[in-house]
């Protein structure tokens, strides 16, 4: 069964955000994507090789999930012109957590899109907090100046055209950190697909001692609590897992040869996988937590 699996937890490949060196000195023309179909209705359009940006044409204008880095967001331009859109259509930007890499392009693509009047930016209240404090904060992870516009309300899903959208307040990477939920339906054939986007799988603020955990205000019990909630949404029924950065399933060595071919990323255990991965990841750094521990689902090497 394991040799048939496309998709895994692989080991970050630190783009842009997490080496100072990379991030101002790397080369990111080197690293690119081009636009690929991942639902009926959704494409990612982040244009690199590192954290996704995805496009939903809502039928009523477009809604982004997460808007890359200031540095990558010219390849957002090309990537939503390449698929026949235009950014100008943008009406909301919906950011799964504070971090500049899934928030620097918010303000970019909102300015293009007609500004605050035109394009909506939705963040959680607890991330959005952490953005206040930080907010002029220049180290790798730096924010451009955005305004958010709405609030996550988990009772309450974000609605536009086609598109119903549940989200989750899932901390453990960051407080705020908040995953998607939604049905798309290609209307030739009348299929519909569950679709669901992790806002933050990265571990590193829940280790034991962790000094960006410490400035994050992620304590063991929310690490713990992280772990909960993602051996328990692990068993939710996904079809087609959006990680928020390629590596998170190992998109980037698994593209489908069709980019417009959606249908390659259906995959039941894709989700499943990725969370019970991750709660694992963290499982594994607290032993007197988790005495029990075994690795079911590794990393792919
Ligand atoms: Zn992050």
């Amino acid at each position: 069964m394991t040799e048939t699996k496309r998709f895994g937890y692989k080991k970050p490949k630190y783009r842009y955000g997490n080496s100072i060196r990379d991030y101002f000195t790397g080369n990111s023309w080197d690293h690119t994507e081009p636009a690929y179909r991942v639902g009926p209705h959704v494409w990612n359009v982040g244009g690199n090789d590192d954290v996704a940006v995805y496009l939903l044409d809502t039928g009523e204008g477009l809604m982004l999930i997460d808007s890359g880095y200031e540095q990558s967001v010219y390849l957002v331009v090309d990537r939503i012109y390449s698929i026949g859109f235009k950014p100008q259509d943008i009406r909301k930007i919906l950011l799964s957590h504070w971090h500049g890499d899934h928030t620097q392009g918010a303000r970019l693509l909102q300015e293009l899109a007609g500004g605050r009047e035109k394009c909506e930016i939705w963040l959680s209240r607890e991330d959005e907090a952490m953005h206040q404090k930080t907010a002029m904060n220049t180290k790798p992870f730096s924010v451009l100046p955005y305004e958010v516009t709405n609030f996550y309300d988990d009772n309450t899903p974000v609605k536009m055209g086609r598109f119903t959208i549940r989200t989750k307040l899932c901390p453990g990477h960051t407080l705020g950190v908040t995953s998607f939920f939604f049905e798309d339906t290609d209307e030739e054939t009348g299929e519909t697909v569950r679709m669901a986007m992790h806002g933050g799988m990265g571990t590193g603020t829940m280790y034991p001692g962790s000094a960006m955990g410490k400035s994050e205000e992620v304590t063991p019990e929310i690490a713990f609590r992280f772990v909960k909630d993602c051996l328990e949404m692990a068993e939710w029924p996904v079809d087609i897992n959006m990680s928020s950065h390629l590596n998170q399933t190992n998109v980037d060595e698994n593209m489908p040869e069709d980019l417009n071919n959606w249908r390659w990323f259906i995959a039941d255990y894709s989700w499943h996988d990725m969370l019970v991965n991750r709660a694992e990841d963290v499982m594994e750094k607290y032993p007197e937590q988790y005495p029990d521990f075994k690795w079911t689902v590794p990393n792919i090497q």
